[in-house]
């Protein structure tokens, strides 16, 4: 299924895609970098409106977001393709899989949504961004519904197409996959001052989270992550942080991320940011629960997806009446 494509150009007779900064040249198959994005009757489309690979109803620390309505489900979907090419990728059985898909209609996702009982739906698993008609269409007709919109991305689009969506958007996990310029543009085929400048208009119209994931010979280099922290603090200090442990996948065989190393980046991170977590290891450590920046007492208890809200009253410390920075239901 197709939908004629709203950001493209004309040059030299050449239809080329204006959704994000790879600029390719628009052709009757599926050539794009992203592989979702063509001609269709001469016209530039997106080739995959509506082609859902995945359906899960999963919890919202999941994606993860932590600071927004913590403990409630969300409906997530995938679809496949992606404008990024991480070598390590931990959802290439989405993103890579073209064959398996169903369709699904912004109106029948969003019924399907609140048949679920789930108050938010996520564009996840693989690149949202790369499906941009289709969840520009789906976003308008979920706040219609009263659902809550988050998108889990890369953050690799240009900010014209971003600025239109974000207004419908309530929550972001962007990932900010390194610091290292050099890393993004030979690993990951990008550019890290793109996402660097996605973030700071996320933080504009949305709760926003980032996530790192730290890759054996890639990332796992103590300056580097902390530059990264340090970036994420001179624009708010109350940003929330996931620094995630990777495991070999996809094309990507090096061993899984030294444990140690993301303890010692908790700490330092924990030392400058008030909000920081661990993902993807052992729980029960401390460093998946959400502490007052002020007075440091445990308002949320996580380990594993159990989420107990223990400390709060009215969005605040009940200790000491400190604002948690986080969206809640209160
Ligand atoms: S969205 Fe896809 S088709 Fe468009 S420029 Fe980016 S990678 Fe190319």
């Amino acid at each position: 299924m197709s939908e004629p494509a709203l950001y493209f150009s004309k040059s030299n007779d050449k239809f080329i895609c204006d959704l994000c900064p790879h600029s390719c040249v628009l052709t009757d198959s599926a050539e794009s970098f992203c592989r979702v994005r063509g001609l269709i009757s001469g016209k530039p489309s997106l080739l995959s409106y509506g082609m859902i690979s995945s359906i899960a109803v999963d919890p919202i620390e999941k994606k993860p977001l932590y600071h927004f309505y913590p403990g409630s489900k969300v409906f997530s979907i995938g679809s496949y393709g992606c404008n990024l090419r991480c070598p390590y990728c931990q959802n290439w059985q989405i993103s890579q899989n073209f064959n398996n898909s169903s369709i699904v209609s912004p109106g029948k996702l969003v019924d399907m949504a609140l048949e679920s009982g789930a108050p938010s739906i996520a564009y996840t698993y693989s690149e949202p961004l790369v499906w941009y008609e289709y969840i520009y269409d789906c976003a308008q007709l979920a706040k219609e519904a009263g659902l809550n919109n988050i998108l889990v991305t890369n953050g690799y689009i240009h900010q014209k197409p971003f600025e239109k969506l974000l207004p419908h958007i309530d929550a972001l996990n962007i990932d900010l996959k390194s610091f290292n310029k050099n890393t993004y543009k030979s690993i990951l085929k990008s550019e890290l001052e793109v996402v660097l400048e996605n973030i700071k208009m996320a933080v504009n119209y949305a709760h926003v989270e980032l996530t790192t994931l730290v890759v054996t010979g890639m990332n796992d280099d103590m300056s580097e992550m902390q530059d990264a922290c340090r970036w994420i603090a001179s624009l708010d200090k109350n940003m929330v942080w996931h620094v995630s442990r990777y495991f070999p996948s996809f094309q990507y065989n090096k061993i899984s991320t030294d444990v140690s190393f993301i303890e010692e980046l908790y700490v330092f991170a924990h030392s400058i940011l008030a909000h920081v977590y661990t993902g993807n290891m052992h729980t029960g450590n401390g460093m998946q629960n959400s502490y007052c920046a002020s007075c440091g007492k445990v308002l949320i208890d996580r380990n594993g997806y159990s989420v107990r809200l223990v400390s709060l009253k009215n969005g605040r410390c009940d200790a000491c009446g400190h604002p948690f920075e986080a969206v809640l239901e209160v």
